[in-house]
């Protein structure tokens, strides 16, 4: 047995996968990647493949950047870990805090660091709990999050997930969270109704929603500005100002999650910029570092931040944090990671690679089988329907976008189903004839998964 093959069966008997089918990874195996080179990986067998997702929407900076390497080795010769426990602190953390708040043009006042943005958006539920009890309004605990959202995995973060397959099978969501509508047009909008009309019509659900519970009771909303693993759903452009002047009506604090937004992905250093979003709390992880080392930070501005550092709890302290809080390896990683897109222009690049993907990617807005494409920057979806006039889905849904995904894979592009959307969120480093390449390999995927669906 080679090598290769040795792996993929140790891989089917010991390792328990993230998001896998697993009767499936045991019938075909996994695709091992070992190594990486700008937007390309290469498995085992040596195969090539375009990153068309930069892995989980997260590796800005390509799959070989020296700089982030050598930021890593130097830290970990001079200070491999220390921890900001009991007013204990590191030099890289205070750097990188520095630097995020900078970034946000001071809109933003301090930052905490957990490992994965699920810590993250768990802290901030924490957070915006404790907040309502300093405030001496405990039953100021309720936060509403949107159906087809994504903020992670563990208990709170998986709650305010609005996907099922986060809920049922694991007792979710918690009892405080609300799920209100989701801001996909091409899916939830009336017949007729415009996009403008579609956002006033959301933003009165959500003065309705936090009416019927009471606004006593509701303590925030989270979104992503720009939806991500529910499928890439762009907003109306009037959207997040009707939502936010809502949530600021009732003294609902506003978050926006930015873990896959965040430095760059839309053509604006935070996708808040693009959308006049003034959030109280961000969440930023995955381009962070590029995902070279597991990181995320919650953004606090100076509303929340004054009123967390006033009170210190049942135990004299913030009873809150990680191990890795702060990590200084990772943080020293994210500074060089942020110089390197500061210095190579990548956010530039994203607006400027992005406008070609868009392009390129609307071209194919009259093949039969496509309902909608839709983006902004260096991120976009294709929604794949049976019947287009009617936007009718596939029958089981996921079937057409599995069929696109394994076509493109043979064709050396690695992209994401979610369902019958395929995902594009290439490295932020593509160069436009590069995405030529990328959209040439999925047309030709689209064309021979057409051909047998
Ligand atoms: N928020 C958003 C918007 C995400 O896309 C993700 C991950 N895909 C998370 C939170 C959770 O991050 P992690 O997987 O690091 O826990």
């Amino acid at each position: 047995m080679t090598t290769n093959e040795t792996l993929a069966r140790n891989d089917v008997a010991y390792q328990f996968h993230s998001y896998t089918n697993a009767p499936r990874l045991r019938e075909e195996g996994p695709c091992i990647m070992a190594r990486g080179n700008g937007i390309h990986v290469y498995d085992t067998e040596g195969k090539e493949y375009i990153e068309g997702m930069s892995g989980l929407w997260s590796v800005a900076v390509g799959f070989s950047e020296p700089r982030l390497a050598e930021a890593a080795r130097r830290q970990m010769e001079c200070l491999p870990f220390y921890h900001t426990f009991s007013q204990k602190s590191n030099v890289p953390s205070i750097e990188l805090a520095e630097k995020l708040i900078g970034l946000t043009g001071g809109r933003m006042a301090q930052a905490f660091f957990t490992n994965s943005g699920s810590e993250a958006n768990d802290t901030i539920v924490k957070m915006v709990w404790y907040y309502n009890n300093a405030l001496g309004r405990p039953a100021k605990k309720k936060i509403i999050a949107r159906k087809r959202g994504y903020h992670g995995v563990t208990v709170a973060s998986a709650s305010l997930t609005g996907l099922e397959g986060n809920h049922r099978s694991f007792d979710l969501p918690l009892p405080q969270i609300r799920h209100a509508r989701c801001p996909h047009w091409y899916r939830e909008g009336l017949p007729g109704e415009t996009e403008t009309a579609f956002a006033d019509r959301l933003a009165a659900e959500l003065e309705a929603l936090i009416l019927e519970e009471g606004p006593d009771t509701v303590a925030a909303f989270i979104g992503e500005p720009v939806m991500g693993a529910g499928g890439v759903v762009v907003p109306p452009a009037t959207y997040w100002p009707k939502m936010q002047a809502v949530c600021r009506k009732y003294d609902v604090l506003v978050i926006a999650d930015e873990v896959i937004t965040g430095f760059g992905r839309t053509g604006k250093m935070f996708a808040s910029e693009l959308y006049g979003i003034e959030p109280d709390f961000m969440t930023l992880s995955k381009q962070l570092t590029s995902s070279y080392l597991p990181l995320a930070a919650v953004l606090m501005n100076e509303r929340v931040a004054s009123v967390l550092a006033r009170h210190s709890g049942e135990l004299g302290t913030f009873g809150h944090g990680y191990t890795a809080s702060g990590h200084p390896v990772a943080a020293a990683v994210a500074l060089e990671n942020i110089r390197v897109i500061e210095e190579r222009g990548l956010v530039a690049n994203a607006a400027a690679a992005g406008a070609v993907l868009q392009r390129r990617l609307r071209e194919l807005a009259d093949h039969p089988l496509v309902g909608e494409v839709r983006g902004v920057g260096l991120i976009a979806a294709v929604e794949l329907v049976a019947d287009k006039a009617a936007r009718t889905p596939f029958d089981p849904l996921g079937k057409a976008g599995a069929q696109v995904v394994r076509r493109a894979q043979d064709n050396g592009l690695i992209l994401r189903g979610i369902q019958d959307s395929l995902a594009f969120c290439p490295p932020l480093i593509i160069t436009e004839p590069q995405v030529e390449t990328l959209a040439d390999r999925f047309a030709q995927s689209l064309e021979e998964a057409a051909r047998s669906l």
